[in-house]
This record gives structure tokens, sequence and C-alpha cells, in this order.
């Protein structure tokens, strides 16, 4: 018998569960699980198995696996899962009491208390609440602290893909961060660390949170436009990532995210199968009205046209070492009165509209100011609108 010479002395020297002396003998009985194991070598040695609590290893803790399998069960159930894995924190003193006892009586090979502990939790509330045990991203974590008798959760992000529609003027994209804490949360901000200037990712992001019973929702935008440009067409798109998600699959996505309010509206919702890809390239058309110094002519017009088809431009962002180039695909002159002009153009994401139709700064080249050789202002009113954003999710 393997390591059996050392049983004697183990039962002799040491009270143990059932479990953990079936653990300690993984050559043994094959076939039997931990408990029936550790009561046959019991019998086999005529040692009476006592039902005690007191175990020198575990002190009790395997044997009332089951208040572990129910403290579980209620931390999870407000938690929508199809995928599940349980760990444990198991106190320093106890799995050096295992160790010490293997090392002192040479016993090898037996799997850990804290690998049976979680074996069995995986097992039992598996089976209770019929859901698979997943290794590889599971939809919701729980660790037992076996000390303390809580169970912390933690579920895996959802992903969600959307394009929204603007229709007012004023409304900022991104929230705004407090400026009394910088983001970190305080009286003056309700604790959130934004405020509460109205913004398209405040109102999209209490309805994500309500559908998912969520704790916080991460945005990534496909481009920006200003607070004073509308979005139109089939709307701008974006992700969102929300974190902390109790409800994996709500109803009625579409009509929680109508309630967006008054100027926003979400043209397109869907709930995706994982992390979207990083490659974000998209293109967008604009229209922009805008005023100039001197009043142009015709020449103008058409010498602006043919220098923007298919044409690359050069962009040196501020605080940045090199350029990039981004490319017009069509600037189409829509109207030109005098000293006003509207024009549609159609190019890569990314660009600075702004810098490409003033030529401020000098960091978009060619732009629209040089090539008229004309001063353009923009009416700040409505410097510029999205009709399209051209982009595969
Ligand atoms: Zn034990
Ligand atoms: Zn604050």
């Amino acid at each position: 018998m393997q390591n059996g010479e050392n049983l004697e002395r183990l039962l002799k020297e040491s009270t143990l569960c059932n479990i953990c002396l079936g653990r300690q003998f993984p050559l043994e009985l094959k076939g039997l699980d931990n408990p029936s194991k550790g009561l046959e070598l019991k019998k086999k040695l005529g040692v009476r198995d006592r039902p005690t609590k007191v175990c020198n290893i575990c002190g009790g803790m395997m044997s009332s696996i089951e208040k572990y399998v129910d403290l579980v069960i209620k931390a999870l159930d407000e938690y929508e899962f199809e995928s599940l894995l349980i760990g444990a924190r198991i106190p320093t003193t106890i799995v050096e009491r295992e160790d010490h006892l293997r090392a002192e009586m040479k016993l090898k090979g037996g799997e850990t208390l804290k690998a049976n502990f979680t074996k069995e939790l995986n097992r039992k509330v598996s089976y209770k609440l019929n859901v698979e045990i997943r290794h590889r991203r599971p939809d919701v974590t729980a660790i037992v602290d076996s000390l303390l008798d809580m169970v912390e959760v933690t579920s895996k992000s959802i992903y969600v893909y959307g394009r929204y529609i603007k229709t007012k003027r004023g409304i900022l994209q991104k929230r705004r961060r407090c400026s009394e804490c910088r983001g970190k949360g305080c009286p003056e901000c309700n604790l959130t660390g934004y405020t509460s200037t109205d913004s398209v990712e405040q109102r999209l992001t209490e309805p994500l949170l309500t559908l998912f019973t969520a704790g916080r929702v991460k945005f990534t935008w496909i481009g920006s436009e200003d607070s004073s440009s509308l979005v139109l067409g089939e709307g701008r798109p974006f992700y969102a990532e929300i974190l902390e998600p109790r409800i994996r699959r709500p109803k009625r996505v579409k009509t929680v995210m109508k309630k967006v309010g008054d100027g926003i509206s979400v043209k397109e919702i869907r709930i995706l199968d994982g992390r979207p890809k990083e490659e974000r390239q998209f293109t967008i058309t604009v229209q922009s009205s805008f005023t100039l110094n001197k009043r142009i002519t015709k020449k103008n017009v058409k010498k602006l046209e043919e220098t923007f088809e298919g044409a690359s431009i050069r962009m040196m962002p501020p605080n940045k070492k090199s350029s990039t180039t981004k490319k017009i695909y069509r600037l189409t002159v829509e109207s030109a009165k005098s000293r006003y002009l509207q024009v549609k153009v159609e190019c890569d994401g990314g660009l600075s509209l702004r810098r490409f139709f003033t030529g401020e700064g000098g960091e978009v080249i060619p732009n629209v100011a040089s090539i008229l050789e004309r001063e353009v202002t923009l009416d700040e009113e409505k410097p510029f609108d999205i009709l399209d954003v051209d982009f595969e999710a």
C-alpha cells in the first residue's frame, strides 16, 4: 500500500475528517471519492469514525461544504449567467497545516485542500443550478472566503454596439469630468465624478445601466463631433462595455434605448458576442457652411473641388511628434454665394475638420483656406454637421 506505513501513524497522531484523510491517498481504493475512501481507510485500520467537526487539517470546513454551496447560490441570486467558476480563498494557516502534515508523514501526490474544496463546490453548485463550469472566461466568478464566510461575485463584461443620432445642437458627446474632484467623486457631483452637463454619454449610460443592472459603462466612440454639430443619417457608431452586469440578456433593449430623451435617439443597438475588434477605421461625410473674408469666383470653386478629389492630407496633431496622413475622397461645393460657401466633404475619420476648413494652426495641409487663399470663419452656431459615418462593426 502506497504511503501505507504512514496511515497508521497518521490516524494515531491526528484526527482527520474522512475527506481530508481520503485526499492524502490518491492511489488507494481507486474509484472511490475522498469521503468514502477516508471511511474505508478508517475501517481497515479499525479506527472508529466519529462524526466530528474537528479535523486537524480543515477544521470542519470540508464537512460543512453544503453551507458554502448555499452561500454561493445566495450570492449568485441576482445574476443571470450560463457559465460559472468558483474559486476560494483559504487561510494560510490551514494550507500550512496540510503541508506540514504531508511533510511529516511523507505523504505524496494528493490534491490540495483548496483544489478539493473548490472542485466539490463547483460540482455541487453547477449540479444544483444546472449551469456549466467554465475555466476560461466564465460569465460569473464567485470567490468564497472560507474564513469570513463571504462570497465575492464578479461578472464578465458585455459589449454593445450601437449608433446614435443627434438632432439638437448644444449636447456634448462625452460626459464632462467634475472639476471639483477630477472624476474621483465628491458631494458636488453626487459621487459620480462627472458634471450634470447634458451629453450623449450621460443619456446613453442610464438606460444601459438599468437594462443590464450593471455597475459601470465605458464607451468607445467611432469619432467625435462638436457639441454644436448634428449627427444625422444612420448616426455615429459607438461601443459600450457594460461592466459588472447582473443581467446578460435583457429584454426590450430597443424600447428602453429609445428613451434617451429629446434631441438624441438610438438608431441601432445590439449585444455583441465578445470584445469588439481593435481596428476602427471609418470614413465620414460632413457638411459645413462658412464665411470668407473675400468673395470667391467660379475658378476658386473649381480649384477647391479638384484639389480635394482623392487627396492625401497631412495632419500634424498638436503635441505629437509625427504627422499622419488622412484621405479626402471628395469635396463638393453645394452652394457658393458671394462670401458664403456650403460644402460637403467625404473623408477619413479622425481628420480635424475645424482645422481642415480654417487652416488654423497650420496643422492640416493643404486646407480649404489655403487653397481658396481666403480666411475661413466657421459659423460657431453650427460649425459642421455629420451626415454619415461609414463603419463596419
Ligand atoms: Zn478535513
Ligand atoms: Zn466631484
